[in-house]
């Protein structure tokens, strides 16, 4: 196995359904291409924006199902009445090549996550208020009004495990959050037990 600073760093972002996790990681992605983001795969339904093989691997339950017992995903969770999951050989072979690799998942999967890879990087995006929240949710129009009561249901949960996190940032300006999430990738890369 290579030593820690020759692979990659694993940086785990996490938060509220709303909080604008995606918008976020989409900003990183056009400013940072040296890093890789994990295409999730899941069984909920595509939305009318999203690319499938893109913005995640859209299957049916029982193709989930063939591929979890297979061993292909790094972890996955029950989210929202949807399951999702982290493709394991990419995420493994990225980081074995040395790049950064970023995944946008749930605080359940991060749980998971950070038993196998303690040396991740942990963060939590939070909405600048409660109130800011249910706007983004329903402003985002693309979930039924039933999915939409659910998720605002799940942020008090959601935001009482933030401790399990290492890093908390604000998500008010997308550019500052994602410069913040840049800012600690540069600083943890230079932590002496990496080396
Ligand atoms: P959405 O349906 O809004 O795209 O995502 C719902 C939730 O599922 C978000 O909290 C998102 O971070 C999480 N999620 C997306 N991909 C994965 C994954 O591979 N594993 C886990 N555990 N959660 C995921």
């Amino acid at each position: 196995m290579l030593p820690l600073k020759d692979r990659g760093l694993l940086i785990v972002i996490s938060g509220p359904s709303g909080v604008g996790k995606g918008t976020v990681c989409s900003y990183l992605r056009l400013e940072h291409p040296e890093l890789a983001f994990s295409i999730s795969a899941t069984t909920r339904p595509r939305r009318n924006s999203e690319v499938d093989g893109e913005n995640y691997f859209f299957m049916s339950r029982e193709e989930f199902m063939v591929r979890r017992e297979n061993g292909d995903f790094l972890e996955w969770a029950e989210v929202y009445g949807n399951l999702y999951g982290t493709p394991r050989w990419a995420v493994e072979a990225t980081l074995a090549r040395g790049q950064d690799v970023v995944l946008e998942i749930d605080i359940q999967g991060a749980l998971k996550v950070k038993e196998i890879f303690p040396e991740g990087v942990f963060i939590f995006l939070l909405p600048p208020s409660k109130d800011e929240l249910e706007k983004r949710i329903k402003g985002r129009a693309q979930d039924s009004p039933d999915t939409i009561r659910y998720r605002l249901s799940c942020v008090d949960q959601e935001l009482a495990v933030i401790n399990e996190y290492q890093y908390a940032i604000v998500n008010g300006q997308v550019e500052e959050a994602a410069s913040e999430i840049k800012a600690i990738i540069s600083a943890e890369k230079c932590r002496i037990s990496r080396y």
